[in-house]
């Protein structure tokens, strides 16, 4: 077993092992996950959702449609839906996992584009906005937290088929929405009287391509009432480093009339969009299964996956030997490769509920605030000594059903201030410390 498996209770979702959360959207958490059965490339992300509100929403058939379409598509600039999975309470959506970060940190960060950066980001926006009308699938919800990059800084939109999760539809095809960004919403998805996906996204799209070159947004007003009238009236101005092929194609995207808007064949024959355009190149995947996204849907009981901790980690009597050495200071301010190691460890035959309780009666009355997870313990110091707070942290693994192995670790403060506590701290658990009788004679 690695060291890294062996740090602590983990959570796996099927064969997925969930990390760090990497975001928060209005429908569903998305965590940063991996693949256990596979070596190599192995990171995905998987976006959780609350299983009773899609179904309270009745729009289970387009979902299950879009879902299953999207897990068909590889486009370069789309991100790839990989698996769908359920438990009884939750939808989890495996994607490929992108590691660039929000295209958005970048302006951000570094303020507007320069025209050609922000030509060559809106090129790939409108390819993959493109690729998925033609495969009936409307965005609906394009925004800035929606444009990711890769860790080569291709752009790849996220949620294409997902934000019907929060949509309703009506009867006639026109989609209505109850909430969105309002900065990006065309002027026809806020007057709610039903509307065409095709355009809606296109002007989404004009939006995202004037922040992308002006570095703050066309419609901006601090009260609602005045940004919708600036909408619908499509009313903004723009600064004065836009070309002018660039001010005619925006002039032209942010009609507030979608019928006379310009489309996405259209945009793709214009002159600005058309310089340094590359074609994008990808095959559409062939044998695609989308049994798992109908057992989904479908509400299959036999497919169900269940969300678990795996808790206290084992540990064979091999990886034991080598990491114990008894409960001993040397042990503490061992030095390895020229580092000074400040942890130790001992072993103990109590239950391991047992021995996090006397950790934390012990740590109490010595000043610490005690924050317990799982098998974890963090041990804060609430008095600031010369380097900071005391902080150690703690951690129970299982070395066989009636063996425990615990590790302490200083995570904060002064070495000298962490020597003393130890002192007081080990004294106070000697009754959970188990010592074999090899160690006793030894240290006799
Ligand atoms: P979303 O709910 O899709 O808006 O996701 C919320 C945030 O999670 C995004 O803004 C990203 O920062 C992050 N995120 C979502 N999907 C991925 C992904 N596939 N890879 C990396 N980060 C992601």
């Amino acid at each position: 077993m690695s060291r890294a498996s062996a740090m602590g209770s983990r959570t796996l979702v099927g064969k997925y092992e969930l990390g760090r959360t990497l975001g928060e959207g209005s429908f569903a958490k998305v965590k940063f996950a991996r693949n256990t059965q596979i070596t190599g490339e192995s990171a995905v992300a998987i976006k959780i959702i609350d299983r009773h509100r899609v179904l309270r929403h009745h729009m289970v058939e387009q979902i299950k449609r879009e879902i299953s379409t999207m897990k068909m598509i590889t486009h370069p600039n789309v991100l790839n839906i990989l698996e769908v999975m359920a438990s009884r309470t939750k939808i989890y959506i495996v994607l490929e996992y992108v590691g660039g970060g929000e295209l958005f940190d970048k302006i951000a960060k570094y303020g507007k584009l320069k025209e050609g950066d922000a030509r060559r980001y809106f090129q790939q926006l409108i390819n993959a906005v493109d690729y998925c009308h033609s495969r009936g699938v409307y965005h609906r919800d394009l925004k800035p937290e929606n444009l990711l990059l890769d860790s080569h800084g291709v752009l790849k939109v996220s949620d294409f088929g997902l934000s019907a999760f929060q949509k309703q539809v009506r009867e006639d095809g026109l989609l209505h929405t109850a909430c969105g960004t309002p900065n990006y919403v065309a002027p026809e998805v806020l007057n709610d009287k039903g509307y065409d996906g095709t355009a809606s996204d296109v002007w989404s799209c004009g939006v995202i391509l004037f922040v992308l070159m002006a570095g703050y947004l066309p419609f901006d007003e601090p009260n609602l009432v005045a940004l919708y009238r600036k909408i619908h009236k499509a009313e903004f101005s723009f600064p004065p480093w836009f070309s002018s092929n660039a001010k005619r194609l925006i002039k032209r995207i942010l009609d507030p009339n979608p019928l006379t808007r310009i489309t996405i064949p259209e945009i793709l024959e214009n002159d600005w969009f058309k310089k340094d355009y590359k074609q994008p190149c990808f095959k559409q995947e062939e044998d695609v299964n989308v049994d798992d996204v109908d057992a989904v849907f479908n509400d299959s009981e036999d497919c169900l996956v269940t969300e678990r901790k795996e808790k206290p980690v084992s540990m064979n009597a091999f990886e034991l030997i080598s990491r114990t050495q008894g409960f001993s200071l040397e042990n503490l301010f061992d030095k390895q490769m020229g580092l000074v190691k400040r942890e130790t460890r001992f072993t103990s035959t109590c239950p391991a509920n047992e021995i996090m309780s006397k950790i934390e009666e012990t740590a109490k009355p010595l000043g610490f605030n005690v924050h317990k997870k799982n098998y974890k313990m963090k041990l804060q110091g609430d008095k600031s000594g010369r380097k900071g707070q005391l902080a150690v942290a703690t951690e129970v693994f299982e070395v066989a059903p009636s063996l425990h192995l615990v590790e302490l670790r200083k995570t904060g403060g002064d070495t000298l201030e962490f020597h003393k506590f130890y002192k007081t701290f080990s004294s106070g658990l000697k009754d959970v410390v188990w010592t074999s009788d090899l160690n006793k004679e030894e240290t006799s």
